[in-house]
């Protein structure tokens, strides 16, 4: 291997879900739905495949409808325009976005700023990049943004902050006094913000507050989402990037060798996703924090501390009130324990010590399953 992969090992998400295969236990690791996106946008997407007309590939940044309809999506929540031609590029999921992104955007010797824990594919994708990731901690019990740390993190190497807001894995969504702050600091020391915004409708608490919406900003971020986690479709893998032309120019610069285009049978599908009505949104959100609630009910009823989430589709608990020490250990043995799978915290954390003894557990599953995942979980009490 080459050295851009050193020390990346394998994903955790495929680590745990191979897991669970293995064992038959409940999989609360990887985050994916167990009930599938709106019917009506799986019809459009079965009758393009079979009637045919997006079998070859797509335009490269995507078909016109569907970077219309991201805009027309910009527009309706956040009161932001963009130019479906120059400002907005479809990838393959979030995932390239943020590789594109990143390849784009940073030269080696560069200092790329992220909140962690963070996203397993930031850690690897600004390696690749050949930039030095810089960490600030996002720290129990609230994981609220450390300004002053993050003030001091920023030197004259900093190209970029690397955002995700809400944040997996700790569910927290940045409210509008630090995203200012970040603005401020990005500003003044004219840094290019690239901000993950791929669990923007899954708030329960707070609301979702793109930074791109904030002075100032709309010409120095890179705004990522993508239709995995908002219409509950994480294998169709379309995703999108949008911002200033000039930025959007350098992602889709790297886009267009890394896969060149993406998923066209899908695309005009995810443009009907994209239009789902307000009542969509609403009753995806319902739904989502009555098995919030009950899976943080359930987990604390068996004894661990739990640190509710006010977005995203995870929460955290501190498995130490069970008697576990380390998180690594406690989820490679709970499947054997309890049948049940979770994520460790600490592989997201270049600070080891923050992370070690917490878990993330996924609640994006039906009520019957979150419950016998908690039944199950009693063993351990
Ligand atoms: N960013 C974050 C924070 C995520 O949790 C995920 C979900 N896997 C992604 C990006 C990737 O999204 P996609 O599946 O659209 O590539
Ligand atoms: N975003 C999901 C998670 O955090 C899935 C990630 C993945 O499989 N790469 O669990």
């Amino acid at each position: 291997s080459s050295a851009r992969l050193d020390g990346l090992g394998t994903t955790i998400f495929a680590e745990m879900s191979a897991l669970a295969l293995r064992t038959g236990a409940i999989n609360l690791g990887q985050g994916f739905p167990d009930t599938d996106g709106p019917a009506a946008v799986i019809d459009v997407a079965a009758r393009t495949v079979r009637d045919g007309g997006h079998h070859q590939y797509a335009p490269g940044p995507g078909i016109p409808p569907l970077r219309e309809a991201i805009a027309e999506h910009q527009r309706r929540w956040y009161d932001l325009e963009l130019d479906p031609d120059h400002e907005i590029v479809v990838t393959t999921g979030a995932t390239e976005a943020i590789a594109a992104a990143l390849l784009g955007l940073v030269d080696p010797g560069d200092e790329v700023i992220a909140l962690e824990p963070y996203y397993d594919s930031y850690a690897a994708m600004i390696q690749m990049a050949g930039g030095t990731r810089v960490p600030v901690t996002l720290r129990t019990p609230d994981f609220r943004l450390p300004i002053d740390e993050l003030r001091a993190a920023v030197t004259d190497r900093t190209a970029v902050i690397l955002l995700n807001t809400p944040h997996n894995p700790t569910g927290a969504v940045l409210r509008r006094e630090e995203l200012e702050a970040i603005a401020q600091l990005a500003r003044e020391h004219d840094l290019v913000v690239i901000s993950d915004e791929v669990y923007e409708h899954l708030t329960f608490d707070a609301p979702h507050i793109p930074i791109a919406t904030l002075p100032g900003m709309r010409e120095r971020t890179v705004t990522i989402s993508s239709i995995g986690k908002s219409f509950s479709l994480t294998g169709w893998k379309i995703g999108w990037a949008s911002g200033p032309e000039d930025l959007v120019r350098s992602v889709m610069g790297v886009k267009q060798f890394l896969s060149y285009t993406s998923g066209a049978p899908l695309q005009p599908a995810a443009a009907l996703a994209l239009g789902q009505d307000a009542r969509y949104f609403e009753e995806l959100r319902a739904q989502l924090r009555h098995q919030r609630d009950q899976l943080c009910e359930g987990l604390a009823s068996v004894g661990f501390d739990v640190y509710v989430p006010e977005g995203t589709y995870f929460t955290t608990t501190d498995v130490r009130p069970l008697g576990f020490a380390d998180g690594v250990d406690f989820c490679r043995r709970l499947p054997e324990l309890a049948g049940v799978v979770a994520v460790p915290h600490e592989v997201f954390y270049d600070d080891k010590e923050a992370g070690r003894p917490l878990v993330r557990w996924a609640f994006c599953k039906r009520p019957e399953v979150l419950g016998e995942a908690v039944d199950r979980l009693r063993r351990l009490a």
